[in-house]
C-alpha cells in the first residue's frame, strides 16, 4: 500500500509537469473507485489550470483556477494499489486506468487501481475543510508533530504505541511499514501501553519517525507490490527495512532473531532485545 513517502514521491515527480500547467482533458474510465468519481468532473477540470499540487497525508491536491479564480481541488488518494504517474498522450489505457489528466503540454497525468480502493473527488470549497480531511492529525514532517505532542497525546491511551502512531488523528501518515521501523529505531516494544512511554521516549519516537519518513521520500519510497514513483522508477528504500519483512532474521545489531505478531491484523516486527517497554 502506498505510504505517505510514497505519496510524497509522487507529488514531488509530477510538481513539475502540473503546477502551472493547463488540463486539456480529464478523462474517467471507471467510476466505481472506493466513493463514486463525482459526474461532472470532468466539466470542472477541462481548461482549469493547476495552480499547485499539495499533500495532506495520504491525499493528493491539485489546487485549480479558472480565469485568475480558485475553482476547486481535485483531489486523489492512491488507495490499497493505486499508482498515479507520467505517461505520454498516445500511450494506450491499460485495464486498470480508470483515470487521466491530459494536460496541454502532451503529457498525461493517469491513474491505475487494480484493487479500486483510490479515490478521485472534487472539492469546490477550501481542500483542508473536506470532510476526509478536517480531521486529519498533524504532518509528521513538519513542527506540528514532535515528542512533547506525542507525549500529550498519549497520556490517556492505554492501546499499543504502535496502534497509536498509526492512529491519523494523533498524527497523519506513518503506516505500518514506517512505523515499524521507527519503533525499532526508537528501541520501543510495539506492544507498551501508549501512556506509559516517558517524553523521553517519545522525544526519541518522534525524531525517528521524522527520520524513517524522511530518509524513504530521499530513497524515492518503497517498492512493494508494484508501486513505482510518478516517474516509473522503482523507490529502493525497501533495501533499508531493518525489521519489517524481516522475521526470522538476525537483528542487524544485536544478532537476535527479529520476531513477528499481529497487531490490528497488520504485521508487526521487532527485536525482542533491542526494544524495550
Ligand atoms: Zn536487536
Amino acid at each position: 500500500m502506498p505510504e505517505l513517502p510514497e505519496v510524497e514521491t509522487t507529488r514531488r515527480g509530477l510538481r513539475a509537469a502540473v503546477e502551472g500547467g493547463r488540463i486539456a482533458e480529464a478523462v474517467v474510465r471507471h467510476r466505481g473507485l472506493r466513493q463514486p468519481v463525482p459526474r461532472g468532473l470532468e466539466q470542472q477540470l477541462a481548461g482549469a489550470t493547476v495552480q499547485s499540487l499539495d499533500r495532506r497525508g495520504k491525499y493528493l491536491l491539485f489546487e485549480c483556477t479558472r480565469n485568475g479564480h480558485r475553482s476547486g481541488t481535485l483531489i486523489v488518494h492512491l488507495g490499497m494499489s493505486g499508482r498515479l504517474w507520467l505517461v505520454d498522450r498516445d500511450t494506450p489505457p491499460q485495464k486498470h486506468d480508470h483515470f487521466d489528466l491530459a494536460m496541454d503540454h502532451g503529457r498525461v497525468i493517469r491513474l491505475r487501481d487494480p484493487r479500486r480502493f483510490g479515490l478521485v473527488l472534487w472539492q469546490r470549497g477550501p481542500a483542508l475543510e473536506h470532510p476526509l480531511l478536517r480531521d486529519i492529525g498533524p504532518e509528521p514532517l513538519t513542527d506540528d508533530f514532535d515528542g512533547a505532542q506525542l507525549h500529550r497525546e498519549t497520556r490517556s491511551r492505554s492501546a499499543a504505541i504502535k496502534l497509536a502512531i498509526m492512529d491519523s488523528h494523533l498524527v497523519c501518515g506513518v503506516g505500518n511499514i514506517y512505523a515499524n521501523e521507527a519503533l525499532f529505531r526508537a528501541g520501543i516494544d510495539p506492544r507498551t501501553p501508549s501512556k506509559r512511554l516517558s517524553k523521553a521516549r517519545c522525544d526519541a519516537l518522534a525524531r525517528e519517525i521524522k527520520a524513517v519518513l524522511g530518509e524513504a521520500i530521499n530513497a524515492g519510497g518503497s517498492s512493494l507490490r508494484d508501486y513505482v514513483g510518478s516517474d516509473g522508477m522503482a523507490g529502493n528504500f525497501q533495501n533499508n527495512f531493518l525489521v519489517y519483512g524481516r522475521a526470522g532474521e538476525a537483528c542487524t545489531r544485536c544478532g537476535s532473531m527479529i520476531r513477528e505478531t499481529k497487531q490490528a491484523q497488520r504485521a508487526t516486527c521487532f527485536c525482542p532485545h533491542c526494544q524495550k517497554r
